[in-house]
């Protein structure tokens, strides 16, 4: 493609306010010369993606202004940027969302995902807001880009970027090999985390959720055996070394901490909502819970695209559903239903 060519116009799912979203015309502003064009192939809808759409926030981040959506993309680059940085034109390419920034406080230096600046693509939690990347054009930061080895398709690289969360969080428990791991919320995170889990070398890997479908995913992803979440008896009896906390939800929480065994670790990648959680705090206590946050990812995408290439790390079955982006409505409803959906995808390039 010629880079005399590039267009200035170009569809993006956009977030208006609850409930308001629309699929429209923007104009593309010309690269800056850090920044390199890229043709947008998948883009998969997260959970803060149905926020913003559902309640016009998610979390303490709210709406101000339109935002365009979408942080879990891939695509080829149509023009490099001008400053020589970064692949060239016509290389497929993932996409590292976050811009790590610093405000003075302090964040360990080695943890750029904890700068208490970073924004991330979009995201409401700052104002300007930091527009995303659901679009069949978007200009972006050449330091963001990851190229793709030969022969990993873009397909089977559109979730580099949820895989990344989940290997950050499996890396938080620990070295996990011959350990019995317990993931609770089998929504496309705690999915990925069976699946990265299991490439770690955990022994036994039991997932939990509320529905058969994400359960059946777990279990195509890795997962040794399920339970549903109102199992509090078979919950409590697990036992587990290292339980991943993918629910986002208090209750999840709880049967993370019953399912740990004494001296066990407990990350919590879910993310709950903010202000006051109820938190089951005594058996955490006389067990000797240790229990861990985790927050996005640093590097880790790096590791997932080389897993993902090699062919020893397995995520295609979490990709349930795929929508052109013209019916991108439709797409976010499927999405919304976790009993019947895992990752939806949004593919772009076709008309
Ligand atoms: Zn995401």
């Amino acid at each position: 493609m010629s880079s005399n060519t590039l267009t200035t116009n170009t569809i993006a799912v956009v977030a208006h306010a609850a409930g308001d979203l629309r699929i429209e015309q923007i104009e593309l502003s010309a690269p800056d010369v850090d920044e390199a064009r890229i043709a947008i192939a998948y883009g998969g809808i997260c959970g803060s993606d149905l926020h913003y759409w559902s309640h016009g926030a998610a979390g303490e981040s709210i709406l101000k202004a339109p935002m365009i959506l979408g942080h879990e993309i891939v695509g080829t680059v149509i023009q490099a940027a001008a400053d020589g940085t970064g692949p060239a034109a016509g290389t497929k390419v993932a996409v590292h969302p976050a811009t790590p920034n610093g405000t003075g406080e302090p964040y360990p230096e080695d943890r750029p995902n904890l700068s208490p600046g970073c924004t991330y693509l979009g995201s409401a939690a700052r104002y300007p807001h930091t527009e995303g990347a659901f679009a069949r054009e978007v200009n972006l930061p050449a330091r963001m880009l990851r190229e793709l080895p030969e022969g990993l398709s873009l397909r089977d690289a559109a979730l580099a970027e949820p895989a990344a969360v989940a290997w950050h969080a499996v890396s938080r428990a620990g070295d996990v090999a011959g350990k019995k791991a317990l993931v609770i919320g089998a929504g496309p995170i705690g999915a990925l985390a069976v699946a990265v889990l299991k490439r770690a070398g955990a022994a036994e890997i039991i997932a939990v959720d509320m529905h058969e479908k994400p359960l059946a995913i777990a279990t195509q992803l890795g997962a040794t055996s399920t339970l549903r979440a109102d199992d509090q008896e078979a919950i409590s009896a697990v036992n587990a070394d290292v339980v991943i906390e993918a629910s986002g939800n208090y209750r999840g929480l709880a049967s993370a901490v019953r399912g740990a065994t004494r001296g066990g670790r407990v990350v919590m990648v879910g993310l709950l909502p903010t202000g006051e959680q109820p938190a089951l705090i005594s058996i955490a206590i006389t067990r000797e819970l240790e229990l861990v946050g985790s927050f996005r990812f640093n590097d880790e995408i790096d590791q997932v695209i080389s897993a993902l290439a090699d062919g020893s790390l397995n995520i295609a079955a979490a990709v349930t559903h795929e929508f052109p982006v013209a019916k991108s409505l439709e797409a976010f409803e499927t999405a919304k239903d976790s009993s019947t959906s895992g990752k939806v995808l949004l593919e772009f390039l076709s008309e």
